[in-house]
């Protein structure tokens, strides 16, 4: 469906603007073009395959997590599939093997076990762990201790298997160029003794190349150092929430506003299902227009419309009192969010549209009660 800017989108809804994230296609662009390295979309951060077409006049394909990320790439993106998944399921290998062009195994275990049932058409490389990050949460911190993701260096036998044609690291969340050189450093120091019988190394997700502040002339001269040491590597980047940073909003309407102890507002929408990085990193949301409390004349408490006693959005303060049936807007609201919602309490989840650059919005999906219902049994 086809909106002028006039009319009323569904609430909630999330509302990727196409110009935004066209804007970031082409800075990733940039970076692949100038370092001479290929970029990835990474799925698990931003899936909203409507805006594939444009996705793939930039980038070189996807990574996957898993059966199901593969096979939206290979249907909606098409290019490059790069599949890695902590541990393969025995009864998915198979189709994967199929729709892959490089199978990443997260141990030495998997790659023995499923070695035999790929192909000339994979290649296959190893996920290791560098054992060095910043990452500060340990939520989100690949390298943790005890950390399952990636194999470490003393687990590394002294030759590499010949089929074994790349090496991966994901090791940063969020990140600037400063974590991805130490990271790099490390990683060179230990595993470089391995490089002369490779094709490719991927240096996973985690790049925050599109945030204002990041050093982006920076990143391309690292790249082009390391590529000028090792000039018959293949560099690969998987980013997912640079892709999607800051690009749209997430729309709710205010349904309520109680008073216990102060005024809390509460939204069509939900930090739990909707936001669900508010509890867990957790942060909070900038919302247009609003402040931190008591900044402005009216402060609220935002609560979700969940029975979560913790499905709370944060606090702000407005300029005028809210009322019953007005918009907040959720500031950056694409990446790590329409992959997450979910249906918890029978809350709907938020409509998708798109917002274009001629100002028009349109509306991509809706969801009702089937969506609820297909989820259970
Ligand atoms: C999460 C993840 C990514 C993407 O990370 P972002 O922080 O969204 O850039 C890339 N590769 C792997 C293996 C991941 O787990």
């Amino acid at each position: 469906m086809d909106l002028n800017s006039n009319n009323i989108l569904p609430s909630p809804c999330y509302v990727c603007e196409e110009e935004l994230l066209e804007n970031n296609l082409k800075l990733l662009k940039k970076v692949q073009e100038e370092a001479n390295i290929k970029i990835l979309l990474a799925l698990k951060g931003f899936a909203m395959f409507s805006t594939f077409e444009l996705c793939k006049k930039y980038l070189k394909g996807c990574c996957a997590s898993g059966l199901n990320e593969a096979i939206l790439a290979k249907e909606e993106f098409g290019l490059e599939v790069h599949t890695y998944s902590p541990a393969f399921k025995p009864n998915e290998f198979e189709k994967i093997v199929e729709i892959s062009n490089h199978i990443v195994f997260n141990s030495f275990n998997q790659f023995e076990l499923y070695k035999d049932k790929t192909n000339s058409n994979n290649s296959i490389g190893i996920r290791v762990n560098p054992e060095v990050s910043t990452v500060d949460v340990d939520l989100y911190n690949p390298c943790g201790t005890y950390s399952r993701l990636g194999t470490t260096i003393s687990n590394f036998p002294t030759s590499l298997p010949d089929i074994i044609k790349g090496l991966h690291f994901h090791a940063l969340c969020e990140q600037n160029i400063d974590a991805l050189e130490l990271v790099l450093e490390k990683f060179e120091k230990n595993f470089s003794k391995y490089f002369s019988q490779l094709q490719w190394l991927n240096f996973g997700g985690g790049h925050h190349i599109t945030r204002d502040d990041y050093d982006v002339e920076k990143l391309i001269t690292v790249l082009k150092n390391f590529k000028s040491k090792y000039p018959h590597l293949t560099i690969y980047m998987e980013p997912g929430e640079a892709v999607g940073w800051q690009t749209g909003y997430l729309e709710a309407t205010v349904l309520d506003i109680v008073h216990n102890g102060m005024d809390i507002a509460i939204l069509d929408t939900s930090a739990e299902c909707h936001m669900p990085d508010t509890l867990a990193m957790p942060y909070k949301a900038q919302i247009r227009d609003a402040a931190e409390p008591f900044e402005k004349a009216y402060t609220y408490r935002l609560g979700g419309n969940t029975c979560l006693a913790g499905d709370i959005i944060g606090d702000y303060s407005f300029d005028k009192k809210l009322e019953v049936g007005d918009k907040i807007i959720l500031e950056d609201m694409i990446h790590y969010t329409m992959v997450k919602t979910t249906t918890f309490n029978g809350i709907n989840l938020p409509s998708i549209a798109i917002k274009k650059p001629d100002g028009s919005f349109k509306i991509i999906r809706n969801y009702d009660y089937q969506s609820y219902k297909d989820r259970l049994s």
